[in-house]
């Protein structure tokens, strides 16, 4: 942590104890993560002949290696090469008798023969129930255990499946999630193509509507010009009842406008005057 915090270092290397009376020169190596196990075993002599078992971790929580072909982890800790003397060889495991000894040494206890029974049938959520996930995995029941089940190799064979089924139900819910996304983002697309429709062919039905001179509700302009063309309509229909008709005189002279009022009055007379008379000559 100090190399970390203090010299921004990351974690390149740990401290591993090679020992067991299958090691010629057991001592603590500082090694760079990923090196070879072969290899710090050269380094600390090679093997004597009584190894019989290379197990990586202590004698109650390591787990045996099939090859020292393997590197070193950030959790590797220890090497045991281990003579028959230091691990015997449990034998087959055999039917658990219900004796209670691993509840017994539990140190958090938990009830180990009840996970041992879910975790072999598989049953994760029952595990779980049992409170799976506070197994420290330090071995205690598996070294009493008399019928040599190998417990805790079915604690995390148990919790890597949980892992596991998590991880699947993460990723499931987001596939789901992002099928309703794209569902929702299609109609939302299909929302706004289908607006632009509906505002295209009311553009289009109020280009036609200007084209054919109808007015249209919708242009409140071309309404009130409509409404004020039909205002002077019924006004000059209004004059033309009473018998006035526009003038536009105004901007005409005196002379000018007793001529026009002359001629009216000589229009007028000859309207009056009966068929076959001849009108009345003006002097
Ligand atoms: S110690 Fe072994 S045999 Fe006894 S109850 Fe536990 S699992 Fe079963
Ligand atoms: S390995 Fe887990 S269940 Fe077994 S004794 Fe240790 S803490 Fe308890």
């Amino acid at each position: 942590v100090a190399d970390a915090v203090l010299r921004g270092r990351p974690l390149i290397s740990r401290y591993v104890t090679l020992t067991g009376e299958g090691v010629v020169n057991p001592r603590n190596l500082e090694t760079l993560i990923g090196t070879s196990c072969s290899e710090l075993i050269g380094q600390a002599g090679g093997y004597t002949g009584k190894a019989q078992r290379l197990i990586m971790g202590g004698p109650m929580m390591g787990f045996t290696l099939h090859s020292d072909n393997v590197p070193v982890v950030k959790a590797s800790n220890c090497l045991l090469a281990a003579s028959a003397r230091e691990a015997p060889d449990p034998g087959a495991a055999s039917a658990c008798i219900r004796c209670g000894k691993c509840a017994e040494v539990c140190p958090v206890s938990l009830l180990p023969q009840q996970m041992y029974w879910y975790a072999r049938a598989k049953d994760l959520e029952k595990t779980q129930e049992y409170n799976l996930f506070d197994c420290i995995e330090c071995g205690c029941c598996s070294h009493v255990c008399p019928s040599h089940i190998p417990l805790v190799q079915y604690y995390r064979f148990a919790k890597n499946e949980s892992w596991d089924l998590e991880r699947e139900k993460k990723s499931a819910e987001l596939a789901r999630q992002r099928h309703e996304a794209k569902l929702a983002r299609i109609a939302r697309l299909e929302a706004e193509k289908k607006e632009r429709a509906q505002k295209k062919r009311a553009a289009l039905a109020r280009s036609s509507a200007a084209k054919r001179g109808v007015g249209t509700e919708a242009d409140p302009k071309k309404a009130a010009i409509e409404a004020a063309l039909k205002r002077a309509a019924e006004k000059k229909a209004q004059l033309a009842s009473a018998g006035i008709k526009p003038q536009n005189t105004e901007h005409l002279s005196d002379a000018q406008q007793r001529q026009i009022r002359a001629a009216d009055a000589r229009r007028v007379s000859s309207a009056e005057t009966p068929t076959g008379e001849a009108p009345e000559q003006e002097r």
